[in-house]
């Protein structure tokens, strides 16, 4: 666990060193969760956002994207049910004065008694080799048994208890597991009383005519009410979907964990519409589809799992999690619901205005049901981020950092380094440079030996250095360093954009899929 702990503060302060991320307003001691993207980090969150949008809206003919406002009429809240529902409970420590979610202190009881289980399969793997029946094991070994059967138990009596807002019942199971704040082991808590997330403001100049808004906790909404205005004008035909990608805003109770969980963030959403009765199908489908787009990446298949849902959200009929081995354990990445009609239903009831589609095959009027996927553009900043980092020690026992970065997000494709300042190396530098960027980010580096350059760009996620030396001159062919490998090769020059391409370009990293 301390291991982890490491590695996460590694991560925290290699995204500061390298200028990817810092905390908001530092010069006033930063703003809780609430962070800004430096100089390589928004390049690295441009890719991310870029590799969404050309897979979910480039390669599908029946999705189009949108970018609606974050201020909406406030009853488009009312409508959604985040004005009455979109609450967390939370429940403070008296002695600590720290507060924290209910749920999530129940859950990660619940996953403790997981990790056992998996503990006790992984030991019986070892003892019982090729021979290992894993299923008979799950249920028949006694522990196992034990372990996730009062796991599940405790997840259901939550879900039940949150479903009929009985707060005190989750009172009562955090005391009878006996629950201790993570932070101090003390078990003196308060009641569990429910905490709305959402940001409020107002519009107007005037005090009594101002009207109360909220900025938008989720950027679905904007897709929901435009459904029939992009409906009729892009002529769509159901299956059809709607993207967007944009800042949200929710008041986290509790906001740690770096860019996680923050106050202010982007998702990147698509609202799928079908005709009712044929969800399940598509549901099925948005999984795996949104899983094979992770994959593609190559963090590693065992660093994704699925969680389904116990409890489900007052709009949802089936949900799903994608879940990302962070450094501080497995946790969601991207939602997969189901949302039913409930949304546009809900706005057809409180705008009085019809949001039914006419499907000419069935030659019948229906409000389409929508199964949406999310994904957190941040956490997946942080996925790709924290899975590159890594420490390596070398052949000859030394160690460099490198950010292994997959090429296609990397802010920076290569670096050019003329091998010394003079002899006209620079100039040949800068030629290449302005030849390399009009399709890639590149930059120039000259300072200091050409060993601590590499180790700099390593730093930085650049997967190719291009070195410029007194052979350039003579034959037009440089040195060209692949970041993983740190193989050197001798190209020339007019082959060089070929070569980064080849690495680098969306075509050939979405056609993994
Ligand atoms: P959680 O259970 O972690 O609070 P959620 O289930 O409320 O997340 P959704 O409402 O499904 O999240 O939002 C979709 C996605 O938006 C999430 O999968 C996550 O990637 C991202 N997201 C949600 N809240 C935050 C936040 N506070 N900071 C960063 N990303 C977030």
């Amino acid at each position: 666990m301390a291991k982890q702990e490491d590695l996460f503060k590694n991560v925290v302060s290699h995204a500061k060193e390298y200028g990817f991320i810092f905390p908001s307003s530092e010069v006033y001691d930063g703003l809780s969760a609430v962070y800004d993207y430096a100089q390589n980090g928004v390049e690295l969150k441009k890719n991310i956002r870029d590799y969404w949008w050309k897979s979910m809206v480039q390669m599908h003919e029946n999705i189009v994207g949108i970018d609606a406002a974050i201020f909406m009429h406030p009853t488009t809240w009312k409508a959604s049910g985040h004005v009455d529902a979109f609450n967390d409970p939370l429940i403070d420590n008296k002695d600590s004065k720290k507060r924290y979610r209910a749920d999530v202190l129940i859950e990660d009881y619940a996953e403790k008694l997981n990790q056992k289980a998996q503990k006790e399969i992984e030991k019986a793997r070892a003892r019982y080799g090729e021979a290992f029946n894993e299923q008979e094991f799950v249920s028949t070994n006694t522990r196992v048994v034990e372990y996730l059967s009062k796991k599940k138990e405790i997840l259901e009596r939550m879900a039940r208890s949150l479903e009929t807002e009985n707060l005190a019942d989750v009172k009562a199971l955090i005391e009878e597991l006996e629950i201790a704040d993570p932070d101090t082991g003390s078990k003196n808590w308060t009641d569990v009383r429910q905490f709305n997330l959402m940001f409020g403001t107002k519009l107007g100049a005037s005090a009594d005519s101002a009207m109360d808004l909220y900025l938008r906790p989720e950027t679905a909404q904007g897709i929901f009410v435009n459904f029939l205005n992009v409906q009729k004008t892009g002529r769509m035909k159901v299956p059809f979907g709607i993207a967007q990608t944009g800042k949200a805003f929710r008041n986290e109770i509790v906001a740690r964990q770096f860019i996680f969980r923050m106050r202010e963030f982007e998702q990147m959403e698509m609202q799928f519409f079908v005709r009712p009765g044929e969800e399940m199908k598509y549901y099925e489908y948005w999984k795996e589809t949104r899983l094979k787009w992770h994959l593609s990446l190559g963090l590693g298949k065992e660093n994704y799992r699925f969680h389904d849902h116990e409890k489900l959200a007052h709009y949802a009929n089936a949900a799903a999690d994608i879940e990302f081995n962070f450094p501080f354990g497995f946790k969601e990445l991207e939602g997969i619901h189901s949302r039913t009609d409930f949304d546009l239903k809900a706005h057809e009831q409180h705008s009085g205005k019809k949001m039914q589609y006419f499907d000419t095959e069935l030659n019948q009027n229906y409000t389409p049901y929508v199964v949406e996927t999310s994904v957190g553009l941040d956490r997946m900043f942080l996925a790709v981020f924290s899975n590159s980092l890594k420490e390596e020690t070398l052949e000859d026992g030394s160690t460099r950092t490198v950010l292994r970065l997959p090429s296609v997000l990397a802010p920076t494709k290569a670096a050019v380094l003329p091998l010394v300042k003079k002899d006209g190396l620079p100039e040949v530098a800068r030629q290449i440079i302005e030849d390399l960027k009009w399709d890639f980010n590149v930059a120039y580096d000259e300072k200091d030996a050409v060993g601590r350059r590499y180790r700099r760009q390593d730093a930085l996620g650049t997967p190719f250095c291009i070195t410029v030396d007194h052979q350039t001159l003579e034959d037009q062919t440089v040195t060209i360093r692949h970041r993983d490998s740190m193989q050197q090769d001798r190209v020339k020059i007019e082959e060089l954009r070929g070569i980064i391409n080849k690495e680098v370009s969306m075509r050939n990293w979405l056609m993994k899929m």
